[in-house]
């Protein structure tokens, strides 16, 4: 066993550290008041080549041997400055881009992934409807063959990056009444006529990340844009999601970091009684429950990412990477609001932003109710 990351590993962290120290860190309050995802950060992670870590290089990505522990420590180092851009980041370079890499023709790799990856288009993913999001297979979006387009019609809700995206990655049913197995990926342009976006969502959570209803009235889309085997989009795309636990436990890591490093911060100079709050026991425990869960969570999730990397299964992995990660990055959170005492409620610290944050790990993705009901199953039980 080895618990040791490379020396080009702790190399790269530092870079993105720098990157978030210089580029997101100091914006991050900024963008949580106007609620918009700032653009200009994406694309400038495309010409660092950042965004193609998950991806091979002929499309621009890294060709990394070891693309999801990577992927987890851009995550975190992203989220330690701001989990809203973050979030929106994470998301283009996962999921939303994973079905164009894979099932994507060449035509459409050139079209939209390379420009994906430099910065230069942003990617969206929609599943999730007003009436399906734990369960998946429950989506109405149709999508009926019409010659040599489908015609896909339906409405989708909670997309990241739905207002600002270029294409999406979107699944449709395509053949009623077979639940999981009638669901299609399609690739949308959202320069396609019918396709519009309902409104952008107002959240308690993740503000600068873009969160978007959207309506797709007759819109016709090519059948080469399809991904993937028609029917078997859900299916498919199920690594995928499966691997975005793990990003998501990396997301859920990084707001946890910079919360409790805050929160240390301030205990060994905060003064009461005349003494540091830091040797007050009650402050000092609560410190040591926040580091505890917090190496857990981070021990896991490398854990869970080193895997994926072997190309082992990590079903059982993903699940109890992001349900442990993210229920402790709350935690976490909710114990550092507690240190700042009531400079912890004013807007102008950003403990209360880091709870709020907190929240929307415990939910994309699935929620940890629903990691329990994977992890379950995996146990057999
Ligand atoms: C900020 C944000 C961004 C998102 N981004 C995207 C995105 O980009 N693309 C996308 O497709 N989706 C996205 N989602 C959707 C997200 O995946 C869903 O919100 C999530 O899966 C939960 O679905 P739901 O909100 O419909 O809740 P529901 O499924 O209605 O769940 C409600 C409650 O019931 C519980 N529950 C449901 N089923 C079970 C069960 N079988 N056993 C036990 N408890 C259960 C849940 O745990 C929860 O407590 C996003 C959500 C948020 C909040």
């Amino acid at each position: 066993m080895d618990f040791e990351f490379t020396a080009e590993q702790n190399e790269f962290r530092k870079q993105i550290a720098r990157f978030v120290a210089e580029r997101v860190t100091p914006q991050a309050e900024r963008y949580d008041q106007s609620g918009e995802f700032p653009r200009e950060i994406l694309e400038e992670l495309g010409e660092l080549g950042y965004l193609g870590i998950k991806y091979p290089e002929q499309y621009g990505g890294v060709g990394l041997d070891q693309p999801h522990l990577y992927h987890t420590i851009f995550c975190e180092e992203l989220a330690r400055g701001s989990l809203g851009i973050a979030a929106g980041i994470a998301m283009h370079t996962s999921t939303a881009t994973y079905g164009v890499n894979k099932w994507g023709t060449e035509e459409l790799k050139q079209k939209y992934l390379v420009p994906a990856l430099q910065g230069k288009m942003i990617a969206a993913f929609g599943l999730t409807e007003p009436n399906a999001g734990s369960d998946a297979a429950a989506i109405r979006t149709r999508a009926q063959r019409d010659g040599d387009h489908y015609v896909l019609n339906g409405t989708k809700i909670f997309t990241t990056n739905g207002t600002v995206a270029d294409f999406i990655t979107i699944a449709a049913r395509t053949t009623p009444g077979k639940g999981f197995k009638g669901i299609s990926l399609f690739l949308l342009d959202t320069k396609t006529p019918g396709f519009s976006v309902g409104r952008k969502l107002e959240k308690f959570t993740i503000h600068c990340s873009d969160t978007a209803e959207l309506v797709l009235d007759n819109v016709r889309i090519p059948s080469e844009y399809l991904l993937g085997e028609e029917d078997m989009g859900l299916i498919n795309i199920a690594q995928s999601l499966v691997d975005d636990r793990v990003m998501t436990a990396g997301l859920a890591i990084g707001v946890a970091k910079a919360a409790y490093a805050g929160a240390l911060k301030y205990a060994q100079e905060r003064e009461q009684f005349g003494k540091t709050i830091s040797t007050f026991q009650a402050v000092r425990f609560r410190l040591v429950d926040m580091l505890a869960r917090l190496k857990t969570a981070e021990l896991y999730s490398y854990y869970a990412a080193w895997k994926a990397d072997r190309g082992e299964k990590i079903i059982q992995e993903a699940a109890m990477a992001k349900l442990v990660a993210s229920e402790a990055a709350n935690y976490i959170c909710r114990q550092a609001l507690s240190i700042f005492g009531g400079y912890g409620l004013m807007m102008e610290y950003p403990a209360q932003r880091f709870l709020r944050d907190s929240f929307f790990p415990l939910v994309g993705g699935g929620t940890s109710d629903i990691m329990k009901v994977v992890i379950s199953k995996e146990m057999g039980i």
